[in-house]
């Protein structure tokens, strides 16, 4: 059987299996409060959709048509004006961008033109699990490094969730081509400090590694913490690829409009691979997201910032969310960032096991199957964000979406509430 085959058949077998998809299908049929899924279910800003109807509806038909292949010319002027200030670099909009079918179509094209086949790539655990299918459908090999929580007594916090530095160092090998860094981090919402990822730049830099800073949640930092960006460090510009989404910093997760930032000699490779097999992503979602960010650059940080307003507004939620789990017994430790709250169920594990079966599932996925068909509320196990080998470190937890409608939430404290009464 050829490589190919071998991945597809592999894929497949994966993904009939998915805990993912098997709990969201379970969680549709029987209509659960549906936590598991990771993307709003309330409206976007008024003036991204504003944006988007005046391009589907305004005077320049042209905005109907293939745009430039890297990239809608307004979208890459935009992104390299507010780049070139996050970034203090000065961004050249033709040389150092590439807008993308959503980070997802990104993250997919650098594992197909700039990793190859039996490079390792290090991935932090618990890792954004396409990371996974997708080096592996190249032939890449994910060397896996656990962050691991400490208790420093100040309560359960994502940050207090960290990596053993010689761990990680000594996951590098003369095979070793790139490290992929969330920040904030899905699921964790960890928020890598400086200090962290001095130590990540230092290890990059020594051993000549790319880095894939996957920023998707940029945006969406709570209790005035700081994200910190990998690409300004010294010397890594030029062995960085940042990836961003409109989906996440906007509400508008359904438009797939994403970009990569990075130096010529890597977008290059990436816009080569991007017209060859992508060739161009969709115009009028582009048009919008622009008008957006040319609203949003002169107003960054200050409170009438969308950026600002929906984090503030996140905040709220992550903590009605938090204390609402912690009622009912579970433990959540408190995201810095993102969209998701990592809680552990250890306290509720043996109510919720009573009927356990003898199947060889992970305790997490077993919980989480529980918890659809007897309480009718869908959260994610965290296995599925971890590699074989390390599952025993997170079969405890359970990972939770609170990027929901206060209406969700509240029918969410209402199971909670009645589980903990029970
Ligand atoms: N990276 C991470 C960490 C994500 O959580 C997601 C979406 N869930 C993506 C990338 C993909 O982003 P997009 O929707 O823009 O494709």
């Amino acid at each position: 059987m050829c490589t190919n085959h071998a991945v597809a058949k592999s894929l497949q077998t994966r993904l009939a299996n998915d805990p993912m998809l098997v709990l969201n299908r379970m969680a549709s049929q029987n209509g659960s409060v549906n936590l598991g899924l990771g993307f709003p279910n309330f409206a976007p800003p008024n003036h991204i959709v504003q944006a988007l109807s005046e391009a589907a509806t305004g005077n320049n038909h042209m905005l109907h048509h293939y745009t430039r292949p890297y990239g809608h010319p307004r979208l890459v002027n935009i992104l390299a004006n507010v780049y070139s200030k996050l970034l203090s670099i000065t961004l050249d909009p033709s040389d150092h961008i590439l807008t993308t079918i959503g980070a997802f179509q990104g993250l997919s094209s650098i594992c197909q033109s700039i990793i190859y086949p039996g490079d390792e790539v290090i991935l932090l655990e618990p890792f954004y699990s396409p990371y996974k299918n997708m080096l592996e459908m190249r032939g890449a090999v994910p060397v896996y490094v656990p962050l691991r929580p400490y208790d420093d007594g100040s309560g359960q916090s994502s940050a207090n969730w960290v990596f053993d530095k010689k761990e990680l160092e000594s996951a590098v090998t003369d095979k070793t081509k790139a490290i992929f860094l969330n920040t904030p981090m899905n699921p964790l919402g960890k928020v890598f400090n400086k200090e962290e990822l001095l130590e990540i730049s230092d290890l990059c830099v020594k051993h000549n590694l790319l880095c894939v800073a996957d920023e998707v949640y940029e945006w969406l930092i709570y209790d005035r913490k700081q994200h910190v960006r990998i690409a300004s460090f010294p010397n890594m510009w030029q062995r960085t690829i940042t990836l961003g989404s409109a989906g996440k910093s906007f509400s508008v997760t359904g438009w797939k409009v994403g970009w990569c930032i990075g130096p010529k000699h890597l977008i290059q490779v990436l816009q080569n691979y991007h017209f060859s097999a992508i060739r161009t992503s969709p115009t009028l979602t582009q048009e919008a997201v622009a008008v957006a960010l040319e609203k949003e650059l002169p107003i960054l940080y200050t409170p009438e910032s969308y950026f600002q307003t929906l984090s503030k507004e996140m905040e709220g939620k992550r903590n009605r969310l938090c204390k609402y789990l912690d009622n009912a017994g579970f433990k959540a430790i408190i995201p810095d960032g993102g969209y998701y709250i990592v809680a552990d169920i250890s306290n509720i594990l043996p109510r919720s096991q009573e009927n356990r079966d003898i199947s060889e599932e992970a305790t997490d996925y077993r919980f989480a199957k529980w918890a659809v068909t007897e309480k009718k509320l869908c959260v994610l196990p965290m296995s599925i964000f971890y590699s074989e080998a390390h599952r025993y470190l997170c079969e405890k937890y359970v990972r939770i979406c609170f990027v929901k409608t206060d209406d969700t939430l509240e029918k969410a404290k209402e199971i909670l509430d009645e589980w903990s009464d029970s």
